[in-house]
């Protein structure tokens, strides 16, 4: 039987509402699955108490971020909650040389682009189980604010709007019941496109 690593490499673009778990869901892809990498983004976010440089983003300067811009560095990139966001073209490529399937944890807008310059990517949309518990789980996480998280929500309409030119859409009940959908849902599309490039 063929091992799940020498399935074909593929891009999966994770988005969802804020507080939906989306960064715990990756996390959980990533210590599962040796044959996944995750696309570091940059930001010019400001890291929150538990992030690390080069761990969670790069944290650059607004000129550090221009300058990248400037340069041509980003396969895409987006202003969101009032900072910049953006995915490193050399990160992609390299994962994509090396083998490696790369993980996108990133806005519904940045999954579209990816998806212009990879047809093939697998955009997945992940959903709360209803807005109570988002608001539950936003809250929980103490990262904001009353009023960062009402900015957090206010982006729900166009997140949903858009979700719809997404490959799939899952619930995030349960966090092992979702990880589980997942790995089953890329490796099936993986096997698809194996068949298909045969
Ligand atoms: P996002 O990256 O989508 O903004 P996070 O991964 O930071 O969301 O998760 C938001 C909060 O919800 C965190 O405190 C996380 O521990 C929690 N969480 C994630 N998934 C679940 C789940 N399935 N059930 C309950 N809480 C969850
Ligand atoms: P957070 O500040 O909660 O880490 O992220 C805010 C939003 O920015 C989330 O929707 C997250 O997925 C998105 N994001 C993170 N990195 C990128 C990126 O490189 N590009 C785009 N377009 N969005 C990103």
């Amino acid at each position: 039987m063929k091992r799940e690593k020498y399935l074909k490499p593929i891009l999966i673009v994770i988005s969802a509402p804020s507080g939906t778990g989306k960064t715990t869901v990756c996390r959980e892809l990533l210590k599962r699955n040796p044959d996944f990498r995750l696309s570091i983004s940059a930001t010019t976010r400001p890291p929150r108490i538990t992030e690390a440089n080069g761990v969670d983003y790069f944290f650059l300067s607004n000129e550090e971020f221009m300058d990248k811009v400037r340069k041509g560095e980003f396969l895409e990139y987006e202003k969101v909650f009032g900072h910049y966001y953006g995915t490193l073209k050399s990160t992609v490529e390299n994962y994509l040389k090396e083998g490696y399937s790369v993980l996108f944890d990133i806005d519904v807008n940045g999954a579209l682009k990816i998806k212009e310059h990879y047809p093939d990517a697998l955009l997945i949309f992940i959903k709360p189980p209803s807005l109570e518990e988002l608001k539950e789980r936003l809250k929980n996480r103490k990262t904001d604010t009353p009023e960062q998280i009402q900015e957090r929500l206010s982006r729900l309409p166009i997140e949903y709007e858009k979700s719809k030119l997404f490959n799939v859409q899952v619930v995030n009940k349960e966090l092992q019941e979702t990880v589980l959908n997942l790995e089953k849902i890329i490796r099936e599309y993986q096997r698809k496109l194996d068949y298909v490039s045969q």
